[in-house]
């Protein structure tokens, strides 16, 4: 079976659309968005644009701020501190990876825990290891809504997790292993040895490493369900995953396309943030 995320996605922004057209008279106006974009960089502007048209497909408005490269870190703290004081702006998206000379950790933590529909201050990562209420970083939450639209259930089953970085790996791993969704989780990193024991033992994979068709036939259980987070270039020029999804699709059980999977999921849950935050501040 394949995860369709493309599909997925664009079901759960029909639904977005729904509800916030249903609801945006009782709050007095539709969820707002600020985009801010610091220096030039072509992936981030790509990245940023199908964000924002992504947020007018579902009813969501925009409010883009395109800062030079050059802005000082004091200075992009202090716009970010104007944003969470603006009760025009419901959410805050501070695109990554910011210019050479920026530290983004001190930017992102100066976003408002109720703004972060990123999910990446470290209030709420605290939330998510925790296991508590708050807005969940963008990726994990994707693949779990993907999971579920898909009725795949983790619960009782071994899940491995290839990376641990802030953005995905680690927040995946806890939430996977969290009350409610009760899977065994090993979190791996450059140095688990033997990853592809580790890896023959999951019933659940999930790439997050950026290395163009890293997990290969020989690393897959038959039945292993694949979730394929990378976004590479592979040696042939194409976009490719952390799978080698030609040789490891026919013994999945389900997997997960790049391009088509986990990104457009990323994308719908940061909308799915988005709207959750305009729903706290305006409809309780
Ligand atoms: P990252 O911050 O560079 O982290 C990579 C992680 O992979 C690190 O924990 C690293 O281990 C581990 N790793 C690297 N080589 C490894 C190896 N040979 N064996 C085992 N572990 C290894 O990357 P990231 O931000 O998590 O992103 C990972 C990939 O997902 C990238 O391709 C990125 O483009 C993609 N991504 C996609 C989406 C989406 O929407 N689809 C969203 C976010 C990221 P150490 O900690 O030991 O260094």
């Amino acid at each position: 079976m394949i995860l369709d995320g493309k599909a997925t996605a664009a079901a759960i922004r029909a639904d977005l659309r729904q509800y916030v057209s249903r609801e945006k008279e009782r709050a007095g106006r539709a969820p707002r968005l600020a985009v801010i974009l610091v220096g030039e960089d072509p992936a981030s502007q790509v990245y940023v644009r199908n964000k924002e048209n992504a947020c007018a497909d579902a009813g969501i408005d925009t409010a883009s701020y395109r800062l030079p490269a050059s802005t000082p870190q004091a200075e992009l703290e202090a716009f970010i501190a104007g944003l969470n004081a603006d009760p025009e702006i419901d959410g805050i998206l501070l695109q990554l990876p910011l210019p050479e000379g920026l530290d983004a950790q001190p930017c992102i933590d100066a976003i408002s825990p109720e703004k972060d529909v990123d999910g990446l201050t470290a209030v709420n990562q605290g939330r998510t290891a925790m296991n508590v209420p708050g807005l969940r970083p963008c990726t994990p939450a994707g693949i779990l809504a993907l999971l579920d639209r898909y009725g795949i259930s983790v619960s009782g089953k071994k899940a491995v997790v290839l990376g641990r970085s802030i953005l995905v790996g680690r927040p995946i791993a806890l939430m996977l292993g969290a009350k409610g969704y009760d899977a065994t989780v090993t979190m791996c990193h450059s140095r688990t040895p033997d990853l592809a024991a580790v890896c023959r033992e999951a019933d659940i994979i999930i790439a997050a490493i950026g290395k163009p068709r890293f997990v290969t036939a020989d690393m897959v259980k038959p039945g292993a369900v694949i979730i394929d987070v990378g976004i590479n270039r592979g040696e042939d020029g194409k976009l490719c995953g952390d799978v080698d999804y030609e040789n490891v699709a026919s013994l999945a059980s389900a997997i997960t396309p790049v391009p088509g999977g986990i990104g457009p999921m990323t994308i719908s849950q940061l909308l799915v943030n988005t709207t959750e935050a305009w729903k706290k501040k305006f409809l309780g």
